[in-house]
């Protein structure tokens, strides 16, 4: 634990607070216990269904953060102790959400019960009981961008103002009700709306959170070894485990959607900066990802592709990706973003964050890890002889 005092950005002392934590369990709320516990005197309520992804928090007396973790084995839909923990907090942080594209087209009604219903409690509590809220939303509630209504050659598609994504300027561009790929995005987009209509009318302290592809270490699952063999996660464990399994990787449409990946121990470092100086992040919705770190899908492959050889030690495939169509891949109803790019001026003027790694160290680092984590269990699964 930190000794020293911390400062906020305006040079003030911060005082430790507690903070509920709503999903702690998953990618990014393991990565912010971890900043939270090694790096400030604040205290955690962590709470989640899961918590295999924090258990090395919370296990072991001699541990130097002692008691400033708890767990809560709570599930938000159906738990009466949801409000007397945000009451006991100073500050709430929702992440809690069926977040992986694969569930949006196949479990349309899961994915908006978890992404508007569920959330409507907690930001209920917190407005009732006057406590600060910071609630993650997505860059996917920009949806498409405005360049790819243009023709394929017009020179328009050239100029920024046709791409870039500005959170007080850019429209929500949506496709059409049968493509249910948008329900995570449209039931995200209501909850933004209904949180900043509690601070307009309510008076709600609160602070919304915009991810652009964040990756690194324990996002998701390997199918098969720590999730559902036929389990699709997001992209970054999609890759992964071909790699691991010397498999081809998979492009949806022939990977030309764009995205800008942001390392996820640089994007934890803006959420500290909003946890820690409510003054500039109250009232706002925050972009956060790394505007020069983008690729088409196919190029991240072949990164991958080249950065885990490196690795591993192994050769990369003389055959390292394959097409595939996204009615294959996904099934009915899936749509893409074709391009993310994020404006930063919002979070420099208020919190001075830029990210810092460049798209081939992060990919080194967590391509470090996957290996280290999960080669031999890949090798022992695919030693085993399937049942015929
Ligand atoms: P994640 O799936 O790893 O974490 C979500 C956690 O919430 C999981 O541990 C899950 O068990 C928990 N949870 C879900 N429903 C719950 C419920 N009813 N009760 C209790 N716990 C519940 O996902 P993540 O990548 O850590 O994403 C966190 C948040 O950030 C989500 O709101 C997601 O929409 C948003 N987001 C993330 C990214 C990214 O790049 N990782 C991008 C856009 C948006
Ligand atoms: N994708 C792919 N192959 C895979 C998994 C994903 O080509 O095995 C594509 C997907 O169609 C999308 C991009 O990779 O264009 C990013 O997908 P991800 O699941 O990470 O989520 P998104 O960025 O769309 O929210």
């Amino acid at each position: 634990m930190a000794t020293e005092v911390r400062l906020d950005l305006d040079g003030r002392p911060i005082k430790p607070m507690t903070i509920c934590m709503i999903g702690a369990g998953g990618f990014i709320g393991s990565h912010l216990c971890e900043k939270i516990l090694s790096e400030t005197a604040h205290k955690i309520l962590a709470l989640d269904v899961y918590n295999d992804k924090i258990r090395h928090l919370l296990e072991g007396e001699s541990l130097s953060w002692g008691d400033r973790i708890q767990f809560h084995r709570i599930n938000i839909k159906h738990d009466s102790r949801l409000e007397g923990l945000i009451k006991m907090a100073d500050l709430t942080i929702n992440l809690a959400a069926i977040c992986t594209p694969a569930d949006y087209n196949t479990r349309p009604l899961d994915t908006i019960y978890s992404n508007f219903i569920d959330a409507l409690p907690v930001v209920k509590y917190c407005s009732e009981n006057n406590k600060r809220l910071i609630h993650f939303s997505t860059c996917e509630v920009y949806g498409k961008t405005i360049g790819s209504f243009l023709p394929k050659d017009s020179p328009l598609r050239q100029d920024p103002a046709y791409y870039i994504l500005k959170e007080d300027a850019s429209p929500c561009i949506f496709g059409s009700i049968e493509k249910q790929r948008w329900s995570y995005a449209c039931a995200k987009q209501l909850i933004e709306r209904l949180i900043y209509a509690e601070g307009a009318e309510n008076g709600l302290e609160f602070t919304i959170v915009r991810p652009f592809n964040w990756i690194g270490p324990r996002m998701d699952f390997i199918p098969g070894v720590d999730g559902p063999s036929e389990g699709v996660p997001r992209v970054l464990a999609c890759f992964s485990n071909a790699l691991l399994r010397r498999e081809p990787l998979k492009l949806v449409d022939g990977g030309q959607s764009q995205r800008t990946f942001v390392y996820i121990k640089d994007a934890i470092e803006a959420v500290l900066l909003m946890i820690e100086n409510p003054g500039r992040a109250n009232g706002q919705i925050f972009n956060v990802g790394n505007p020069h770190n983008e690729v088409t899908v196919r190029q991240l492959a072949e990164m991958m592709t080249e950065v885990y050889s490196k690795v591993s030690g192994e050769a990369p495939l003389e055959v390292p990706t394959i097409d595939i169509s996204s009615k294959e891949f996904y099934g009915e109803g899936y749509d893409d973003s074709d391009k993310r790019i994020p404006d930063m001026t919002i979070i420099n003027r208020q919190l001075g964050w830029n990210p810092k790694t460049s798209l081939w160290d992060l990919l080194d680092s967590t391509l470090t890890y996957q290996h280290n984590t999960y080669a031999e269990a890949i090798k022992k699964v695919m030693a085993k002889p399937t049942a015929s």
